[in-house]
């Protein structure tokens, strides 16, 4: 993705007041492969239950605060439903977003299985255990799915908004 800085993304944020916008934490963007990210997600450092998402919808940024569960069900394996890795199932959280505007702050919000440390741009690229590394076709159309998963999520949550 092209890269962004630190008051894009606060500015970007559409499910949270300007407050929390501005008081979110983030990773070291200097250290980001922008390359090799189709969106930017990370946990909240000092907040485990909150994790956010950003990525470009054409040319508008858009940033989501997302909420995980406190304690995950136990399965043996799980989904992630934005990139489709098959992985241990606490490496899977069921994450809860706020709507955007006026669905927000009525209190709906949408929810999908992602992995949990919101890092399906490396998944995408990664070696499975005990095969080749993908080929760079594969990648490719496993990063486009991938952000058409993010398109239709972030859709919800903004609602038309
Ligand atoms: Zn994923």
């Amino acid at each position: 993705m092209e890269p962004v800085t630190e008051e894009q993304i606060r500015a970007a944020m559409v499910n949270c007041s300007r407050g929390e916008a501005a008081d979110m934490t983030l990773p070291d963007l200097k250290k980001i492969n922008w390359a090799e990210t189709d969106y930017f997600g990370w946990r909240d450092p000092r907040s485990r239950l909150r994790g956010f998402l950003v990525h470009w919808r054409d040319d508008r940024l858009v940033g989501v605060v997302l909420r995980a569960p406190d304690s995950g069900v136990r399965r043996p394996a799980a989904m992630c439903l934005l990139c489709e890795s098959v992985r241990q199932s606490n490496e899977i959280a069921l994450f809860t977003a706020r709507k955007a505007g006026a669905s927000g702050r009525k209190g709906d919000s949408v929810g999908t299985y992602i992995c949990a440390d919101l890092d399906c741009s490396r998944q995408v690229r990664a070696t499975p255990p005990g095969r080749a590394a993908p080929d760079e076709a594969v990648v490719i159309l496993r990063s486009a799915a991938l952000l058409t998963k993010v398109y239709a999520f972030t859709a919800a949550v903004l609602d038309g908004a």
